[in-house]
């Protein structure tokens, strides 16, 4: 079964596979509004009501293991 986690805002969500995130933190360096963190080499969309909807984090990830309703 996958694992997929999931953050919600009130007018988007982010989903990340972490069968595929490896932690590399490409979205946490690329995102303007600092949503991402590391947490044990998994990233967490922590802050994600400052999410700009620009769409980097999701063209970043090597693994394309993110998703966001807006992109
Ligand atoms: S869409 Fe842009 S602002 Fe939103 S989490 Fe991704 S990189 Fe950050």
């Amino acid at each position: 079964m996958a694992n997929i986690k999931e953050w919600k805002s009130d007018d988007w969500t982010i989903k990340i596979d972490y069968d595929k995130c490896v932690g590399d933190g490409e979205c946490v360096d690329i995102c303007p509004a600092e949503v991402y963190i590391l947490v044990d080499e998994k990233s967490v969309a922590t802050n994600i009501d400052e999410c700009t909807e620009c769409c980097s984090c999701v063209e970043v990830c090597p693994e394309e293991a993110i998703e966001h309703s807006s992109c």
